[in-house]
């Protein structure tokens, strides 16, 4: 049997994690066998699913790599399909047709649902039954003729030929009258794969009030799709080898529905941010600098890449996404940076301390080397001198040669500005923070 799984979304312009995940879980599992990955854009809803709609769905997945084997079935294009076999159902004596309206004036379809219990064994959720007394009639054509979500969702899985259905397990009371349906059709039940939903810190789930939650917003917060794909895959699975960062290979090889958690699994952004780091480290060096580059660009900032690369290498891995390299290395470029005022009050202007700032600076300026290991001998001698300890020097150093209390090692980051740059910011700040200068 050839695997054929899909992904069959209702597009509605944005598109939601949860339901890439359950793309993904799709792709991958086809991958893994050697199977057929589909699409069917679930695209009944009239107002929702818009062109539009359905250009920002097929964006999301091709940015994630993620092209369907197949070209995308459109559920809008089937309408007659689905009344022709909600006809078939009737005459077959597994539907009836019934006036619910009081007026009398709209008949509906009906699909009777059988007097015995319903038992499916789900990939992850195990066992799950529905005893006959719970079971009730549902009805499949409305009365203004329009097939209902189930029967189209079950006949066009029957038309692609699934075999395995991987999805949201908002999904599983469906899973008993789509069941039925198959059933009454004569067809082949899909094996079942119910994911866990995605939760929030608080156990809730995971909505766009918690955070970003829209495949676009990940992509223009500058996430890697890599690694969204990556940090996505492990939302509700784990390759069981301790393994996290992967590349698409390495998680076509490990995946297997046996290893999706029932659990709810829970959206952490500091870690998907981690992630990204780790994806944007194993690029090759050339798309790195570009990425990074691309970023100063945008905030009006030119560096020679050889600058580019020294301050990279002090920064290490303290840049977690492309979008934060003007952010958190423009003082590195730019005399013109912004100072962080609470940082001032707090390391600059500490009592005692500007006039020893101003002594530290003149000895940089006329330090034999301006290295890494002679600027931190000079600055604990001078902090030795009068008792006090170097972290008052060493904070105040870096708000007055960055504007912030946060950033690389200290030394290290003096190294690179160099010697005048260095020694203009201690008496620029200095005159500027704190007035005169010590
Ligand atoms: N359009 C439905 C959804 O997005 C389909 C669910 C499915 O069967 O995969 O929830």
């Amino acid at each position: 049997m050839t695997v054929r799984t899909r992904f069959a979304p209702s597009p509605t312009g944005h598109v939601h994690i949860g339901n890439m995940r359950a793309a993904i879980f799709n792709w991958l599992f086809a991958r893994h066998h050697g199977g057929r990955f589909l699409l069917r854009v679930e695209d009944t809803d009239r107002e929702r699913s818009t062109p539009e709609a359905c250009r920002t769905l097929l964006e999301a997945m091709a940015w994630l790599g993620m092209e369907p084997d197949e070209p995308p079935m459109y559920q809008s294009s089937r309408r007659q399909a689905h009344r022709a076999v909600a006809e078939r159902l009737v005459a077959m004596g597994h539907a009836h047709r019934e006036d619910k309206g009081s007026t009398g004036r709209g008949e509906c379809i009906v699909f009777s649902m059988p007097r015995e219990d319903i038992v499916f064994d789900d990939v992850v959720k195990g066992r799950l039954v529905k005893a006959a007394a719970d079971l009730q009639d549902f009805v499949i054509v409305r009365s203004d003729g329009t097939p209902v979500f189930h029967l189209a969702n079950v006949l066009d899985d029957i038309e692609m030929g699934v075999t395995h259905i991987i999805r949201g397990d908002d999904h599983v009371e469906n899973t008993f009258r789509h069941i039925a349906l198959f059933r009454a059709l004569g067809a082949q039940v899909p094996r079942y794969a119910h994911l866990p939903m995605i939760v929030n810190a608080q156990g809730k789930p995971y909505s766009k009030r918690d955070g970003d939650a829209y495949v676009g917003q990940f992509r223009d917060r500058g996430i890697l799709p890599d690694a969204l794909f990556n940090y996505l895959a492990l939302l509700g699975w784990s390759p069981g080898d301790g393994r996290e960062v992967m590349t698409r290979e390495e998680m076509v090889e490990r995946f297997t529905l046996e290893r999706v958690q029932s659990s709810p699994a829970q959206f952490d952004l500091t870690k998907l941010l981690w992630m990204n780091g780790e994806h944007m480290r194993r690029l090759p060096v050339e798309q790195r600098l570009a990425g990074h580059m691309a970023d100063l660009e945008r905030h009006g900032l030119r560096p020679s890449k050889g600058e580019l690369r020294r301050v990279l290498d002090v920064m290490q891995d303290r840049i977690k996404v492309f979008s934060d390299t003007a952010g958190q290395t423009r003082y590195f470029f730019d005399e013109d940076y912004p100072f962080d005022e609470a940082a001032v009050r707090k390391r600059l202007r500490k009592p005692g301390v500007p006039e020893r700032m101003a002594e530290l600076g003149r000895r940089w300026a006329a330090a034999p080397a301006f290295d890494a290991a002679t600027l931190e001998r000079i600055l604990k001698e001078t902090a030795a001198e009068d008792g006090r300890p170097p972290a008052d020097l060493i904070h105040a150093t870096r708000v007055a040669v960055s504007g912030t209390s946060a950033g690389p090692g200290l030394f290290a980051m003096l190294e690179v500005l160099g010697r005048e740059r260095v020694t203009a910011r201690i008496e620029r700040a200095l005159r500027r923070w704190v007035g005169g200068g010590g």
